[in-house]
């Protein structure tokens, strides 16, 4: 079968798929090797229960190394002294090779961890943005002359940390890594890229790739493997100066403590969700905003930070709305990632599968209304039902827990201050959805809820130029736009005494 350009049916991923060479060695200082040990770890397609490949399993001993060599790099200046405008030139060429490669690293995302390839490939589209993005935004920043007097001069510098640790979740793999890595090469950084077990390949075609773009030697590392095995070692070292992580808020909290028993390395965290998603009786073509309120909780399986998992409906339109939500979770049924028509995938592994299965259970067992779903589907591949429990309550596990899968649970409110309350009472905080016509009521609830993010009348809307982060528990970090910058920046001050 011959290897097609631009896939656009089942047959042609399905091609494409069966002419794929995988990479599956870490990637230290520059070239790819076997961990240290020799130890591998599979990673399956969820979709069909097959090995994908036999993934090196680093650990301590290749942390070690890797942080070895991203020190050197740091130190010798190849990287983080070059002029801005010639790191952009080498983060432009990777954006280039990543465009010019997108159909496979989508594919190699599909494959991994499940999820439908055409929204794998818009994730490309996010990843390769981001990095254009920042690699433009690096050279046009500018440090500060300090408004002292005639006697001194005073400067206020931005120099890049030194060695960045990303720990990076398996639900848009290489969207996420961009998110993180772009940031970071660009302000000058060594970065060491350690990829979820879950979704490791994409990762390691983005360092092949890096090194054709000419990213000098352990500027860029990729260490795959677990998070308590080569996770846990880069965020005990005392050589890292930073981790950036995304992943679960319990991790997060780990890693906090990490860095506090080492060297205090900064740690920016984008951690869980449980987004309300609020929907008022004003607001026009209910339809629409019932087939926005599906795709908010079903993109991507569910498995989604920002999922529009807490849906609350002022109680005077909540039975027909939730009949129109039906309605759209109707048409969202799961179905081979790669086929382009699919809205749903299977979901990452057996573990989230049976952890998605067991809120549904406890959803039931609390008392919540399963209005539709609740199923696995039966063959090979691990795939659930678009589900929506209604009569949800705060009490119930469903209604305050993350699930991470697609699992909806309707509320109901008489008012405005009740949905307030309602929207506010989580130890998350990243995302919040407004539907509404009135302006007033717009700007005072926006203003009221504690969500890193608001969406008005749209759920998840944004680009590069907008940055994504949450208060709470869901996290203090800022990817995207020119804040991101900052994080991966440290100030220095310079005091200069002058003769007059
Ligand atoms: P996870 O926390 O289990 O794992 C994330 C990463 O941390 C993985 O690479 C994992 O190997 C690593 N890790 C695990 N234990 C570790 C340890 N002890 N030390 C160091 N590293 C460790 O999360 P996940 O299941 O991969 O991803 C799902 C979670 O990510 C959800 O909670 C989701 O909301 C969150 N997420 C947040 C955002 C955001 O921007 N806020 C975006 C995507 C996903």
């Amino acid at each position: 079968m011959s290897r097609p350009d631009k896939p656009k049916t089942l047959a042609d991923w399905q091609a494409l798929a069966a002419d794929l060479t995988l990479e599956s060695r870490a990637f230290i200082d520059d070239a790819f090797v076997d961990a240290e040990s020799g130890e591998t770890f599979d990673t399956l397609n969820p979709a069909t229960g097959e090995r994908l490949a036999r993934v090196a399993s680093c650990d301590g001993p290749d942390a070690e190394k890797a942080v070895g060599y991203a020190r050197a790099a740091f130190d010798g200046g190849a990287w983080s002294r070059l002029a801005p405008g010639r790191r952009k030139k080498v983060l432009l060429r990777l954006a280039d090779l990543m465009e010019a490669n997108k159909h496979e690293l989508a594919l190699l995302d599909t494959l991994d961890m499940g999820k439908p390839v055409n929204s794998s490939l818009g994730d490309m589209a996010g990843a390769i943005g981001c990095l254009r993005y920042q690699a433009e935004c690096i050279d046009k920043l500018y440090g500060e002359v300090a408004p002292t007097g005639e006697e001194t001069l005073a400067l206020v510098l931005r120099e890049p940390l030194g060695v960045v640790a990303s720990i990076v979740p398996w639900n848009f793999p290489l969207m996420m890594t961009a998110w993180k890595i772009a940031p970071a090469l660009a302000a000058g950084n060594s970065v060491i890229l350690k990829p979820s077990e879950k979704s490791p390949l994409s990762a390691l075609r983005l360092a092949q790739l890096a090194q054709e773009a000419g990213l000098p030697r352990g500027v860029f590392q990729v260490l795959p493997g677990f998070g308590h095995t080569v996770g846990k070692a880069l965020a005990l070292s005392m050589q890292v100066d930073c981790l950036a992580f995304t992943g679960s808020t319990g991790v997060g909290k780990q890693l906090m403590q990490y860095a506090g028993q080492s060297n205090l390395k900064k740690v920016f965290l984008e951690c869980g969700g449980k987004s309300p998603n609020l929907v008022f009786a004003d607001c026009k073509d209910l339809d629409g905003v019932a087939q926005h309120a599906a795709e908010a909780i079903f993109h991507n399986q569910g498995e989604v930070c920002i999922a529009g998992s807490r849906l609350l409906v002022e109680n005077s339109i909540r039975e027909a709305f939730v009949e129109k939500v039906l309605a759209a979770a109707e048409g969202m049924q799961p179905g081979d990632p790669l086929d382009p028509e699919s809205f749903m995938g299977a979901i990452v592994d057996e573990t989230q599968h049976r952890r998605v299965m067991d809120y549904i259970r406890r959803g039931v067992e609390e008392g919540a209304r399963l209005r539709t779903g609740g199923q696995a589907l039966e063959g090979k591949g691990l795939f659930i039902s678009p589900t929506v429990f209604d009569g949800v309550t705060p009490a119930m596990a469903i209604g305050r827990e993350e699930v991470f899968g697609p699992v909806l649970s309707v509320f109901g409110f008489d008012s405005e201050e009740e949905a307030v309350a309602m929207a506010n009472d989580s130890d998350f905080g990243l995302a919040a959805g407004l539907w509404s016509q009135d302006i007033d009521r717009i700007m005072r609830v926006t203003r009221r809820l504690a969500s890193g993010q608001v969406f008005v009348n749209n759920w998840a809307g944004g680009d590069q130029t907008v940055p994504f982060g949450g208060v709470k528990q869901s996290g203090n970090g800022r990817d995207k736009s020119h804040h991101s910058l900052e994080e991966y920046s440290e100030l220095k001050m310079v005091w200069m005494s002058l003769s007059t």
